[in-house]
């Protein structure tokens, strides 16, 4: 193709920010990883004379902030669902229900554990489908709901619904780290609340995760899943010795346990969680302002009783062709603005959606293809400010509006 059929070049603003740039780790986390460092001691366990270790000071202070009885720090995420769904109960062969609109690691997950997951569809609010949740609840006794995005559905609801068909929920809290649903922290409604404090989330560790419950027994036997080497009484939240007790000779022991380095540049940045998502919701907000009324553009509602961390923001294009989309992905691309589709052919970086895990295969979950061709998504990191906002905003109005004149639609 010759430079001739390009369009004339205008000016364009472009947008130089990365979407995949995070604020640095804080001083003092830094500080306290060299602490670490200079002690050789990187290893939980690796502790003298009762002294906590940072991975259980870490452990406390996550459950004070989520209010649970237990937490336990694991290597990842996905790790922890994996760990829950051994510590529900979840064995080779079984059913488990989980959302079609999430990322790998969570059907990953479900496969990890031998299980079969049974996919229940998006709404355009991106959340569960609790109609399609309740026709298919006698299919599974566990639900794995994944907060994808940080949407979160009606959760009073969702748990109706689940405690009249005895169904477990573990929460999939990865995007909701600090979010609430009617006050409640959100990975506080189910039996199991797992989170991700993998680079792109609300705490960076490079990788980690944690899981909380108030189930003693639940938690028994997820410290020992993670390798507790029994000597699991140096937690900072640890079941009474007779429940462990009970669990001992039964768990495999599939190491997992977090790091004290880890740990340690964890711990000060969970401190500052609170006005970090207070700083997320002002760039929410102001790219939900950008959008207010255009009538191409479909906002995501959020409920009232919904506190959501914004970090990342996504809208919709009801009635766009797939080619369409990608004729704005690319034009957008071009003037710095990377935006991901879940309606593309293959998965592509951190996006892929159900069709494409053929590990976990699935009827085809019409609803959910059409809400998943036409939403777009943009991380907002931290690094970005308001104007950054307004800007990226602006580029997508300006494009949205090029190919809308263009008469492809
Ligand atoms: C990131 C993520 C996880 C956990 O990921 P890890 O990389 O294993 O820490 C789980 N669910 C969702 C939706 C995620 O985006």
């Amino acid at each position: 193709m010759g430079q001739g059929c390009r369009r004339k070049p205008i000016m364009r603003t472009k947008f130089t920010g990365q979407f995949t740039k995070q604020i640095p780790i804080p001083e003092e986390a830094i500080e306290a990883a060299v602490a670490v460092m200079r002690s050789g001691q990187l290893h939980r366990y690796n502790s003298f004379d009762g002294e906590l270790s940072e991975v259980s000071s870490l452990e406390q202070e996550f459950a004070d902030f989520v209010g649970s009885q237990f937490c336990l720090a694991v290597t990842s995420g996905g790790y922890a669902m994996r760990a829950a769904l051994w510590a529900v109960g979840v064995r080779a062969g079984d059913a488990v229900l989980t959302n079609a609109f999430t990322l790998a690691p969570v059907p990953g997950a479900i496969a990890a554990a031998q299980a079969r997951s049974v996919f229940v569809e998006v709404t355009s609010d991106l959340v569960i489908d609790l109609d399609d949740l309740e026709a298919k609840a006698d299919q599974a006794s566990v639900l794995l709901l994944s907060h994808m995005r940080g949407h979160i559905c009606d959760m009073d609801r969702l748990m109706a619904i689940c405690t009249a068909h005895d169904i477990t929920v573990i929460e999939d809290c990865a995007h909701t780290m600090g979010a609430t649903w009617d006050g409640v922290p959100s990975g506080r409604h189910g039996v199991i609340g797992c989170y991700s404090t993998q680079t792109y989330k609300h705490l960076n560790s490079g990788e980690g995760g944690f899981l909380v419950t108030d189930d003693a027994d639940i938690m028994a036997q997820a410290v020992l899943y993670s390798g507790s080497y029994m000597l699991y009484e140096r937690h900072g939240t640890v079941p009474e010795p007779e429940v462990m007790e009970r669990h001992i000779y039964d768990v495999p022991n599939v190491s997992g346990r977090l790091d004290n380095l880890r740990a340690a540049i964890l711990r000060p940045q969970l401190r500052q969680l609170p006005q970090n998502c207070a700083a997320w919701r002002v760039l929410y907000q102001k790219m939900e302002n950008a959008f207010a009324g255009s009538n191409s553009i479909q906002l995501i509602k959020r409920h009232p009783k919904e506190a959501f961390v914004g970090s990342s923001f996504q809208f919709l294009l009801p009635t766009w062709k797939g080619t369409d989309i990608q004729t704005l992905l690319k034009s957008c691309a071009a003037r710095g603005v990377e935006i991901k589709w879940f309606g593309a052919e293959r998965p592509t970086g951190f996006t892929s959606r159900y069709g494409h895990w053929h590990y976990a295969p699935s009827e085809p979950l019409i609803q959910s293809d059409r809400v998943l061709t036409s939403v777009l998504d943009l991380r907002l990191p931290l690094s970005f400010d308001e104007n950054d906002c307004t800007l990226i905003a602006s580029i997508i109005k300006e494009e949205v509006a090029i190919i809308k004149k263009s008469g492809a639609l």
